[in-house]
């Protein structure tokens, strides 16, 4: 592992109070916790192994769920000739203050500058009508893993940078219900993975017209709250319609022997995800990781005085290999540091679980287990350990996603006056619901005054009685406003 040229530090401390400055804090945890470095390109991340190691476990357990729920995986080019993104008249509008163009290759200018895709809809709905003749075609279930360029002018690790990683659904139906069944079940999916896999409960709901995808018929989000109080659009999922399938000509001979259009549907998360792992759980010590997506779950450090190699090392290798055939990612710490400074680092970079072994322990067969989420310590006899550790891990997902759930209720409120929603928003932030008329500009000036948004409001939820939050005109839905990333 490379050092910090400080990392001789008596403790890793150097990270901003979370309640100092949160969102240097967040940096500082990035930067010392190695997730993420900055390159060259301006806006552009390196994604550091430790940190990419968190990406890669998401995306394992998210593509089991994908291809579980029957879709496949495919993959399209980076490149969209720019005639076949300006082909549907919003999504082209929507994006292009964000595109990047290719005009010159092989040492010549292009004849069609190429679009470095931010989303790939134009190019997936090209070969889309080249695939669909009839709809025994249907439907088209297909995802890809991959890179997206969206040039951003203010970017932060891993929550907005001008590349991303990600995955990107898209699929073709039969039927507008089968693509509105779609959608909502993707959103379920990601919803479900927040919560089992990230610890992360979130709200899920349908976005108004001002934030929905550009294209789409409407989209749906899932919401997070992060450690500040502020909203994080964890992933989206749209029903796109037929207006791609418009754009892009994709026709099918219906059961009838008509002619129709297909029904769309796309959805995404990215690396954002990360991020959102780091600001949810993350305390003053550093990074809190919930065991499902911890590269490593459990850190062995070996205590002692100076002959620990003999003494120590030996046992503490075998407990890693009894942990390691467990299935359990164990690591196990035998540089040449004080085991205070060990347990600093580890903190730091969240592992859920430390196990220290000195030996004293070895005599009383046993070792002391430490938890990151609660610094709770214990000694635990060697006989059994593997259970225990076990069930320590599971104990420590679901507490996680306990004390998030806790936090965000606790940094949830009703407002029905625009005098108590502004001081809501002004006071301790958080999500706060209140009932919207379903008008843009009203939208649009409560943003104005209070830089809140509209995260997203019930799928199925009835009108309320009361009326807008800010106008008073009737109300067409319950909606989470709150402050965003
Ligand atoms: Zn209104």
């Amino acid at each position: 592992m490379a050092k910090d040229k400080d990392a001789k530090d008596p403790f890793v401390t150097e990270i901003t109070p979370r309640s100092q400055d949160f969102s240097r804090w967040y940096l500082d945890v990035v930067r010392r916790a190695e997730l993420a470095d900055y390159s060259p390109v301006k806006g552009c991340m390196v994604i550091r192994p430790y940190g990419y190691a968190i990406w890669e476990l998401i995306q394992q357990a998210l593509d089991k769920e994908i291809k579980r729920t029957g879709h496949v995986n495919a993959y399209f080019p980076l490149f969209i000739p720019n005639s076949l993104l300006t082909k549907e008249a919003e999504h082209v509008e929507g994006f292009s203050p964000q595109v990047a163009y290719v005009t010159h290759a092989g040492g010549e200018e292009l004849e069609e500058k190429l679009v470095v895709r931010p989303t790939s809809e134009a190019i997936i709905g090209t070969m889309y009508a080249k695939w669909v003749q009839s709809w025994r075609d249907l439907p088209i279930l297909l995802n890809q893993w991959a890179n997206v360029v969206r040039w951003e002018k203010v970017t932060r690790p891993f929550l907005r940078t001008t590349e991303f990683l990600w995955q990107e659904g898209h699929t073709a139906h039969e039927t507008a219900e089968e693509a509105e069944a779609e959608t909502r079940m993707i959103l379920d999916l990601y919803a479900t993975m927040c919560e089992s896999l990230l610890a992360m409960p979130v709200v899920k709901g349908r976005k108004s017209e001002s934030e929905k995808f550009a294209g789409a018929l409407r989209t749906y989000s899932i919401e997070a709250m992060m450690g500040d109080g502020r909203a994080l659009q964890a992933g989206t999922s749209h029903n796109l319609g037929q207006n791609f399938a418009k754009a892009f000509d994709i026709t099918f001979q219906a059961r009838d022997k008509s002619v129709q259009h297909v029904w769309g549907t796309s959805w995404g998360v990215t690396t954002r995800l990360v991020g959102a792992l780091i600001m949810t759980h993350g305390d003053d010590s550093g990074l809190v990781l919930p065991p499902a997506v911890a590269p490593y779950q459990v850190v062995i450090v070996p205590i002692g005085r100076d002959n620990w190699r003999e003494t120590v090392l030996p046992r503490a290798l075998e407990l890693q290999q009894q942990l390691r055939q467990a299935g359990i990612r164990v690591t196990l710490d035998e540089r040449e540091e004080r085991p205070g400074w060990k347990f600093a680092e580890w903190e730091l970079r969240g592992v859920p679980l430390r196990l220290e072994i000195g030996p004293k322990d070895i005599e009383k067969s046993q070792v002391l287990l430490a938890r990151r989420d609660t610094r709770e310590k214990a000694g635990v006899p060697m006989d059994g350990l593997i259970d225990r550790v076990r069930e320590l891990l599971d104990e420590i997902q679901s507490n996680l996603l306990q004390r998030a759930i806790q936090f965000r209720s606790e940094h949830t409120q009703n407002a029905e006056t625009y005098d108590a929603f502004k001081a809501a928003m002004d006071g301790r932030p958080g999500f706060v619901i209140s009932p919207w008329c379903g008008d843009a500009a009203c939208e649009a000036q409560i943003k104005t005054d209070t830089q809140a948004t509209i995260r997203n409001m019930p799928i199925d939820g009835a009108a309320p009685a009361g009326g807008c939050v800010r106008c008073g005109q009737p109300a067409v839905a319950s909606a989470w406003f709150a402050k965003s990333y």
